[in-house]
């Protein structure tokens, strides 16, 4: 574990009252579009107002951001709302630029921590230079490359640094867009207990209806910030359009999450459980995994001795068998009934499929 000075204080007079909310569209667009979010964002009362000036792509062709023009922009949110701006910066030159601006705080995608060359590069540019950043988590579950980014940067002298949680791409489809694995941040924040830690719902559920119940979890995780993506019109925004709420749907979202404040202790112990849980479910599909494999090769079995897939007599015995061994462990019956139901009628279906010559 490194030993690291952060300063929580991360802009002068910031009220640290969980959660301190950074808000604003994925991308500046135009002048109006910021600020028309920027004066109902302020209007809300929320005192850090993002907004993506030069953005990462995944596919060439999208729509890269405004740069460099966007910055007076911003600039004039400072001015006309009182509110703190920030923007993500991807190389030495977006520092320059938005520290010439007069940009309050700074994040770092997720898609440049990954990247040690170019952290590097960004912690250098900011040597002497006291401004906050944000350090989003790599695209990939790799706590260490995290690690080193944090690092990169209070090498460079910085102490004002915290994280922003968005979720990991996944190879498999999930719900999310990028899942949350929360055991990642939460090692994160053993390492460094001081940190200050933000969550973004908004790129890791990818989609509207996620936001309030992953800030939710955010804030039983004791995280200490949201940074939602707010549009004045979500549904025509130039970028993340399906994940975009207006500055209304984000107060009426905050007016219902539930703040409990019951200490560092609780944090640690319900991610244990948390853990272990994920594990036991990992685990469960797994073995799941296996039992379809085995029905595959009993589907071969049936189709090659011509037999019929399904035998009454089996599946009776299963049942009866199952329910008496889930009692005793404490899982009551009907439960089990239907999980083997369930298991039952996709092991049928797998060999259907095979002894129906589908494979
Ligand atoms: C963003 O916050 O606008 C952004 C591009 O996010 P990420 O780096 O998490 O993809
Ligand atoms: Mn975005």
């Amino acid at each position: 574990m490194s030993d690291i000075k952060i300063n929580r204080e991360l802009l002068p007079g910031l009220d640290m009252t969980r959660p301190i909310v950074i808000s604003g569209p994925c991308s500046a667009e135009t002048e109006e579009q910021v600020m028309t979010t920027a004066r109902q964002l302020a209007g809300m009362g929320v005192k850090i107002f993002r907004a993506g000036i030069w953005k990462p792509r995944t596919r060439p062709g999208a729509f890269e951001g405004v740069g460099s023009e966007g910055l007076a922009w911003m600039k004039r949110v400072k001015r006309e709302t009182g509110m703190f701006v920030a923007t993500e910066v991807a190389s030495a030159q977006h520092v320059y630029s938005a520290l010439k601006a007069g940009i309050d705080l700074l994040w770092v995608g997720a898609r440049t921590t990954v990247n040690p060359f170019l952290m590097q590069e960004i912690a250098e540019s900011l040597q002497g230079v006291d401004v906050p950043v944000l350090v989003k988590n790599p695209v990939n579950p790799d706590l260490d490359l995290w690690t080193g980014a944090i690092e990169r940067l209070a090498q460079s002298g910085l102490d004002k640094i915290g994280i922003i949680h968005r979720g990991f791409s996944a190879g498999d489809k999930t719900i999310y867009r990028n899942h949350p694995k929360w055991q990642v941040p939460i090692e994160l924040h053993r390492r460094f207990p001081e940190l200050p830690m933000f969550c973004d719902p908004s790129h890791m559920g990818g989609r509207r209806e996620l936001i309030a119940p992953l800030s939710q979890q955010a804030m039983d995780l004791n995280f200490d910030g949201l940074f939602i993506e707010t549009h004045c019109d979500p549904d025509k925004a130039w970028s993340d359009a399906a994940q975009q709420i207006t500055p209304e749907v984000l107060k009426l979202i905050l007016s219902t999450l539930v703040i409990r404040d019951e200490g560092k202790q609780n944090l640690s112990k319900l991610a244990e459980y948390r853990t272990s849980i994920d594990e036991l479910d990992d685990k469960l599909i797994e073995i799941l995994g296996k039992r379809m494999e085995v029905c595959r090769e009993i589907g071969v079995f049936k189709r090659d001795n011509n037999m019929q897939v399904l035998q009454a007599g089996r599946y009776n015995e299963i049942m009866v068998k199952r329910q008496q061994l889930a009692q005793s462990m404490g899982v009551g019956g009907d439960c089990i009934q239907k999980i083997f139901e369930a298991i039952h009628e996709e092991s049928v279906h797998q060999q259907m499929e095979i002894v129906n010559g589908a494979q």
